[in-house]
């Protein structure tokens, strides 16, 4: 038995090195992306219920050449400090990317970027991205910003007040993963925010027949609230039939598309996905 407990001692340990071996991997190879440019973006389109047509694209980031997720390097990025650097590189892409396709011509369409609650603690980060619009010359609507709720767990009257500031150069904010979390109605109501992204795993909850109706009634509320709603992680025509029927105002998911490199992004403009 003592041989066995020993043995467990050491798996449990070698786990833990592994895991901080991984850690640090990833810390390097971000530190590595950042100096050479190797983030990229890519874009989602999130389209309009009512007509079919692409009304924004989320921009995804990632790291060239390496197939690490995102969910696995954010939360690193955010530990180390990185994601502060990294995350305006992102803006600064973003709407980079927003004023090449305005001149080649596309029809303007808006572009939306998570941000980290830390990158909040960024005392310039409204007088960033206001210097950064107007060095590319970029209407603020076209730049939405999505945030979690946990951007509202530490100093809630500052963050309300920087929100503010961002949405009174006409930026749009949405609050992402809607139903995770702690997220309460009640909440709906401090927050400055212009949309809401129900997130997949709620979609999932209530997509079924016998609930489908509880989610038409959320969706009533919150467009009571004067939010727009997104449906996240739509797979499936019949889950894009259920969420239209419950009201949901914009569909985002793998249904229409995957998150895709910039370059096919242009291909898409003008696609109808009801046609
Ligand atoms: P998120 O903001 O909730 O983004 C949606 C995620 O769902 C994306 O994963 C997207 O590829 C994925 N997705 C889209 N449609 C579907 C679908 O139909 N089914 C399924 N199963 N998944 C779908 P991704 O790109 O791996 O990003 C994961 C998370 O990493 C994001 O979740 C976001 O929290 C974070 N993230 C990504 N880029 C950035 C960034 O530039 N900055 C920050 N702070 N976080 C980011
Ligand atoms: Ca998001
Ligand atoms: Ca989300
Ligand atoms: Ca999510």
């Amino acid at each position: 038995a003592k041989k066995s407990g020993k043995n467990r001692y050491l798996f449990f340990d070698e786990k833990m090195k592994e895991k901080f071996n991984d850690k640090i991997n990833i810390e390097n190879a971000l530190r590595k992306a950042l100096r050479n440019e190797d983030f990229l973006l890519l874009y989602q389109p999130i389209i309009e219920t009512r007509t079919g047509y692409i009304s924004s694209f989320e921009a995804l980031l990632r790291i060239r050449g390496n197939d690490i997720s995102p969910e696995e390097f954010i939360p690193i990025a955010e530990e180390t400090g990185l994601i502060l650097p990294i995350g305006k590189w992102v803006i600064k892409e973003a709407v980079k990317q927003i004023s090449i396709w305005a001149e080649k011509g596309h029809r303007p369409l808006p572009v939306s970027i998570n941000l980290s609650p830390r990158q909040f603690y960024d005392a310039s980060l409204v007088e960033y991205i206001s210097k950064i619009l107007e060095d590319y010359g970029v209407d603020p609507s076209l730049l939405e910003i999505e945030i979690t709720e946990n951007t509202f767990a530490e100093k809630k009257h500052e963050i309300i007040n920087i929100l503010n500031r961002l949405k009174a150069l006409g930026v749009v904010i949405s609050l992402d993963d809607f139903g995770t979390g702690y997220s309460s109605l009640n909440y709906l109501t401090f927050m400055p925010i212009d949309k809401i992204k129900l997130d997949k795993s709620l979609k999932d909850k209530f997509i079924e027949l016998e609930s489908i109706k509880i989610m038409g009634r959320l969706i009533a509320l919150v467009h009571g609230l004067n939010l727009k709603v997104v449906t996240e992680g739509v797979e499936e025509i019949e889950e894009f039939k259920r969420m239209k029927r419950a009201g949901s105002d914009y569909l985002q998911g793998y249904l229409f598309s995957k998150p895709i490199k910039q370059e096919e992004v242009e291909k898409i403009f003008n696609k109808n996905y009801m046609d």
